[in-house]
């Protein structure tokens, strides 16, 4: 724009030509916030008062295709409002993105091609584009000519936003985990003509055509060809080509949906497992478990569950943790590491989880099979705190492990000294037999880092504790699994031993 005078002369035109007061403020790239949030009167007062011209406006607006005038409607904004609060999702931030119809590039397009065309406004010499890192010197393309008038749906965003915040009590923020999302349709007759869907990628062309066949709704199409609409408009030289095929969308409807949408939760903490025939999942083809497949209705993940829903509500649970013992190991110590995702958790964020942690093994002393650290306690995180994923995962692969063994012989040993000479000793393990039908097979170099005897308990068994590299097979290393894990422990002690109980005493891992 030349200078204010220019302005004016813009929004002259624009008042005249039958936009909503919106439209009339987007279209001159008004950015004070305050009077595009202002009732609708006050702007038809100010635009009156700038132009010198009657405002007159028929309710059916060409430039927004009547979502503006929609948003300023009381009973939309009480509408969001409390669809928002009646989610019954816990939050004191939140943030607003409104989606609009990719058809609106089309039709900014052409205002803004009738105006350049009636001199009504210039294009600078030198324009800028926003990218991630800040503002750039620009090319002159529909796509950053188009910055120079601002979207319907930031519009859309200045009329609810400043209405929404101080309804709701909660601050605006960009990295709040809890978003809300309008997405506004335009139930028309506006097709682009053929032509236009003939030059579509390959891609968004068999996507259309797909979605043509199980006669899915118009807003699914709108959405699909988003991106694809703006290519268009950004090689399509002759905007009034596409005048036409907008003028004739007179009857229109605004319809929206609203989708309020909060990441996923984490609670952190150690888990122990006293007795043996527990999965910690009761997913059976992540499970070690090898006997059969019978769905298993106790793992530690089944357990926890419900505890947790006692104290909080989400609808999805799912425990992810640092590495996996067998079915048949427990898990003493201090526990095993874990996170427990709680997806749409409505009100983790406020809980005492040290008290939740209490109250759960309180509830699991009952059957004493299962507990959690009560050092470790149960702590809360944001799924942004992406570290706690990281270290839970460098846990399984990177550090070490303590594990304690009932080991069985056939022959009596004579000689446990051999143990002794165990030090940082480096294995070439091939995947075990017992899981070579769900895990690659390939050969992984792991560490026994020591070996201490505890105690003979008769001639044929003994016991032992093993501190290894994370990841190692145990078991294998034991009874060599017919030499597939080299060097193995019954070759080291030249008898065939075979562990009769295994338990995990230690996973090394900051928690
Ligand atoms: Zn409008």
């Amino acid at each position: 724009f030349k200078d204010d005078q220019t302005k004016i002369e813009l929004l002259k035109n624009l008042v005249g030509q039958n936009f909503c007061p919106h439209c009339c403020l987007r279209l001159i790239n008004w950015q004070n916030i305050s009077l595009c949030a202002s009732p609708i009167d006050v702007i038809k007062m100010t635009l009156q008062n700038i132009t010198g011209i009657e405002f007159v406006f028929n309710g059916e607006c060409k430039g927004c295709f009547n979502i503006l005038p929609y948003c300023t409607t009381e009973q939309f904004k009480q509408e969001v409002k409390s669809k928002i609060i009646d989610s019954g999702f816990e939050f004191d931030e939140y943030l607003l993105t409104v989606n609009t119809p990719p058809y609106l590039i089309v039709s900014d397009a052409v205002l803004f091609d009738n105006l350049l065309k009636s001199n009504l406004i210039t294009i600078p010499n030198e324009i800028t584009a926003q990218t991630p890192y800040g503002h750039k010197k620009s090319e002159k393309t529909m796509k950053s000519l188009l910055e120079l008038i601002m979207p319907v749906k930031k519009m859309a965003k200045f009329i609810l936003g400043p209405w929404l915040t101080p309804q709701l009590g909660a601050r605006v923020s960009f990295q709040t985990p809890f978003k809300c999302e309008i997405e506004f349709f335009i139930d028309c007759q506006l097709r682009l003509p053929e032509d236009f869907y003939k030059n579509l990628s390959k891609f968004t062309r068999r996507q259309r055509n797909q979605s043509i066949k199980k006669q899915e709704s118009e807003a699914k199409d709108n959405q699909m060809l988003g991106a694809e609409v703006l290519k268009l408009v950004h090689s399509h030289q002759n905007f009034q080509d596409l005048n036409q095929y907008l003028e004739q969308a007179i009857e229109f409807e605004v319809k929206t949906t609203l989708s309020i949408y909060r990441e996923v939760v984490f609670i952190t903490g150690r888990y122990l497992k006293l007795q043996r025939g527990i999965a910690q999942t009761g997913d059976m083809e992540e499970s070690d478990e090898d006997e059969g497949a019978q769905k298993l209705d106790y793992s530690v993940e089944r357990a926890l569950e419900p505890l947790f829903r006692k104290h909080c509500e989400f609808e999805k649970f799912i425990l992810t943790a640092s590495g996996r013992e067998d079915i048949d190991v427990r898990m003493m110590g201090r526990g095993r590491p874990f996170i427990a995702q709680l997806e749409r958790a409505k009100n983790a964020q406020s809980r005492d989880w040290q008290q939740i942690c209490e109250e759960v093994n309180l509830d699991l002393a009952k059957d004493l099979y299962i507990k959690l650290d009560p050092e470790a306690s149960l702590k809360f995180y944001e799924k942004g705190d992406n570290w706690v994923m990281m270290e839970l995962h460098r846990g399984s692969t990177e550090k070490t492990k303590n594990y304690r063994a009932v080991i069985y012989s056939a022959e009596a040993i004579e000689n446990y000294d051999l143990l002794k000479d165990i030090i940082e000793l480096k294995l070439q393990q091939k995947t075990p037999l017992r899981v070579l039908h769900r895990r690659p097979l390939l050969t992984r170099e792991k560490i026994i880092y020591s070996i201490q005897f505890v105690k003979e308990l008769c001639d044929n068994y003994f016991v032992v504790d093993i501190h290894a590299s994370a990841g190692c097979y145990i078991k294998e290393f034991v009874h060599g699994d017919f030499d597939r894990t080299q060097p193995n422990l019954s070759y080291i002690m030249k008898k065939q031993l075979e562990i009769i109980q295994l338990d995990v005493m230690g996973v090394d891992c900051v928690w």
